[in-house]
């Protein structure tokens, strides 16, 4: 090595993450198949939204049953494996290889999980856990209101505790809660203290709840979204009692646990790189059999090369945020950088999709010619969420001007 050079980048997995690759890899060879062939109904667009939450409650269970669904939550409930984040994220990318279904209780698994672990009492982490991991009952998570989103902070739906009672009482309103039609149960984020607003200290005051959804005065209404799906709702509370033992951690420590949520759901983002890597793969493929022509097209050609290599930096982005994470260090501003290419890239994908596809690509979901169940033609609308959810691009960027470079100025936040 020459001197003044800074070292190579050794980029080979250690003996103990590629042995963790390959078991998951021999797993999959041996489960998916069987899986996929039982499921007469393998053709997810057609299903109705309770026949698919049933397809993915069957292979959340399948996974279980393997000790692969909840792999970060240590040796008690992923049968014996613990993970280093290194393996987190081949995880990700072996079962975008894959393109394995989803789990039924992603959210749960990922993000509302490790909080019940980390803040719940012995006798809340058995009641709620067991239902998440083996996908008993669905759950979601319930932070967003009409005056807070991603001044999450302004929140102000209220829990009042009343002390003869042992009980707190919920009233305000909740928006674009995901899947909390089909929820049994959700972690929500609820004021327990209302003047702490006006005293100018709005991230006081806020505290954790696991809510069941089906308590009385709770009023979950679907929202139609422009991919024409009914994903996210609202939820309205009237005067909603519900027992104080549904509390996580101490009155007014709801921030300290919504951060922890949220930082879980932005190191996620190394996972949806790896989907949008396999993403472009199936389209380029699909594009093959059904629109040769496009492959041929100098622009088209240029997008997809260029997509490409914004996926393989983004990609390399996600592994220094790790390494820095393994060593213990502050793994960002690779993280809002992350998201921040993430939601382009994502968008860009939808985009270069349709047109790689020519006239199938306008084929709505559902349809009997459409490519791939149409998933492509309702990415298109669809992620323009990319750069809402988890965060907004203009957030990022006063996160990265603030924080990253130290751009003089008022704080933005
Ligand atoms: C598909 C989808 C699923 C979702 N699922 C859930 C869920 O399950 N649970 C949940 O709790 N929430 C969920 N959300 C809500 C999501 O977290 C919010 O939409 C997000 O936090 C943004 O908040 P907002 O929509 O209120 O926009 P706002 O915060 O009102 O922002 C509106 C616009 O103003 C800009 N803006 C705001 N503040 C600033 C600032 N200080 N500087 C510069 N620009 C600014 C934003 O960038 C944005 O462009 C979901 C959203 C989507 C799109």
């Amino acid at each position: 090595m020459r001197v003044g050079y800074p070292s190579p980048v050794d980029f080979a997995l250690a003996p103990e993450d590629e042995k963790f690759r390959d078991e998951l890899r021999a797993w999959l060879d041996e489960n998916l198949p069987p899986f996929l062939e039982a499921e007469a109904l393998g053709d997810d667009a057609r299903l109705s939204g309770e026949a698919s939450q049933q397809r993915r409650q069957k292979w959340q269970r399948t996974l279980h049953e393997g000790g692969w669904a909840a792999i970060h939550w240590g040796p008690e409930y992923a049968k014996g494996r613990t993970i280093n984040a290194m393996q987190r994220l081949i995880y990700s990318e072996v079962m975008a290889e894959y393109r394995t279904p989803g789990m039924f209780n992603t959210n749960g698994i990922w993000q509302i999980g490790p909080m019940i672990i980390q803040w719940g009492t012995e006798e809340q982490k058995a009641e709620w856990l067991p239902s998440i991991l083996e996908a008993e009952e669905h759950w979601c998570q319930g932070f967003s209101e009409p005056m807070a989103g991603n001044d999450l902070a302004n929140l102000r739906t209220t829990a009042l505790y009343d002390p003869e009672a042992d009980e707190y009482v919920v009233n305000g309103s909740k928006i674009w809660i995901s899947s909390a039609h089909l929820a049994t149960w959700g972690l929500f984020l609820l004021r327990t203290d209302p003047t702490a607003i006006e005293r100018g200290k709005k991230h006081e005051g806020i505290t954790a709840f696991v809510l069941n959804l089906k308590t009385p005065g709770i009023d979950v209404r679907p929202i139609r979204d422009m991919a024409g799906e009914e994903l996210f709702n609202e939820i309205f509370f009237t005067d909603v009692r519900i027992p104080a033992k549904w509390r996580l951690g101490e009155e007014g420590a709801g921030w300290m646990v919504a951060m922890g949520t949220l930082g879980f759901e932005r190191v996620g983002i190394a996972s949806q790189i790896a989907i949008l890597a396999a993403d472009l793969r199936a389209v380029v493929e699909a594009a093959r059999s059904v629109n040769p022509d496009a492959l041929e097209d100098p622009s088209l050609r240029d997008r997809i090369a260029k997509l490409w290599t914004e996926i393989e930096l983004a990609r390399l982005l996600s592994l220094r945020a790790l390494s820095k994470i393994m060593k213990g260090e502050k793994n960002w501003p690779e993280v809002p950088f992350a998201k921040l290419s993430w939601s382009s890239m994502a968008q860009t994908l939808s985009e270069l999709a349709v047109d790689l596809l020519g006239p199938a690509g306008v084929l709505a979901k559902g349809g009997p010619d459409t490519v791939d169940r149409g998933k492509w033609t309702r990415l298109y609308a669809f992620q323009r969420y990319s750069t809402i959810g988890g965060g907004s691009t203009e957030i990022q960027k006063n996160i990265i001007a603030d924080r990253a470079i130290a751009m003089p100025g008022k704080s933005r936040s």
